[in-house]
């Protein structure tokens, strides 16, 4: 399969429809990012590698950084995880509080702000330097040891993040968050703040097609079942209250983040990340979206 060729004629497709959608600028760092750039990257599990346009700059992952932190703690904590987060769709946006509220404290999933959130309390109790450590377990699983924190996007989020901060007080105030606000709050910030380019996302995702191996390393992360499961989390969970529209239209289990990312994963096939920085209103990649919408429908590669 030529994908080059494909991504250059729905690119083409997609400049017709024009620029359409904004950046993040809530968090102010994130405004100054050129809009109209456009990376696609994909990985197939036996290696291949099929590249368009920016594909190798890095962004600011935001959101899509929910999923490494999960797997880590997935991977340590076993099944308690599910005592401090529960497995359902939101239905609401990234940084609700309401649902929160209704079932005390315990976030709806671990791919939403407060879940993830959680999930950064659970690895401050459970590693030595979850900051260190989190970025060495993203590193490994992408082989490319220059990945890193953007220090200023974290700041930026500290200082603008009134939403988040009142999502972790409530759920302190439940109970489900054991560490200290600050410390966890640290960690949370600074994960959003990872930068990766499309490339690195694909090969960093490609465990997830693998049943749970790095195809490099040949190193396990994830048992067969826990990865089915964290596939089946983002199939249902990855776009907040647009993961329906997203099945709908794209069929392959992902994540977005509010840098324009979007990863998705073809189990046994193939790991695919996205950018472009334009939003829609739920907050994810407006070209992104459309452009894996049509790259499933075009190669028939979605699950469904
Ligand atoms: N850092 C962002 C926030 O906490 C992440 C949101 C996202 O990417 N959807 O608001």
């Amino acid at each position: 399969m030529h994908y080059e060729t494909l991504f250059q004629e729905i690119h083409r497709e997609l400049q017709l429809i024009g620029e359409i959608g904004q950046v993040a600028d809530y968090i102010p760092e994130l405004a100054y990012v050129n809009p109209d750039q456009f990376g696609v990257h994909l990985t197939t599990v036996g290696g291949e590698e099929f590249a368009f346009g920016d594909a190798e700059k890095r962004f600011s992952i935001q959101s899509i950084a929910k999923v490494f932190t999960f797997v880590l703690a997935y991977s340590r904590v076993k099944s308690t995880i599910w005592e401090r987060t529960g497995l359902e769709p939101a239905g609401t946006p990234f940084n609700s509080l309401i649902q929160l509220e209704y079932d005390k404290g315990i976030p709806r999933n671990p791919l939403i702000n407060a879940g993830a959130i959680v999930i950064c309390d659970i690895l401050a109790s459970e590693l030595a330097s979850p900051k260190e450590n989190i970025l060495s377990f993203i590193r490994r699983i992408t082989g490319n040891q220059s990945i890193d924190y953007n220090s200023k996007v974290a700041l930026s989020e500290k200082k603008t993040g009134y939403r988040n901060y009142a999502l972790v007080n409530l759920m302190k105030s439940f109970g489900n968050i054991k560490n200290d606000i600050d410390k966890v709050m640290e960690i949370y910030f600074h994960i959003c703040s990872i930068e990766m380019s499309c490339k690195e996302l694909s090969q960093s995702f490609l465990f997830l097609a693998n049943n749970g191996i790095v195809p490099y390393s040949g190193e396990r992360i994830l048992s067969v079942s826990r990865t089915k499961r964290v596939n089946a989390l983002m199939q249902t969970c990855g776009f907040y209250d647009e993961a329906g529209e997203f099945t709908f239209k794209v069929g392959l289990p992902g994540k977005s983040g509010v840098g324009g990312g979007i990863v998705a994963v073809h189990p046994e096939k193939y790991a695919i990340a996205v950018w472009s920085p334009r939003l829609n209103k739920k907050g994810n990649s407006y070209k992104g979206m459309l452009f894996l919408e049509e790259f499933t429908t075009k190669t028939r590669s979605s699950i469904f």
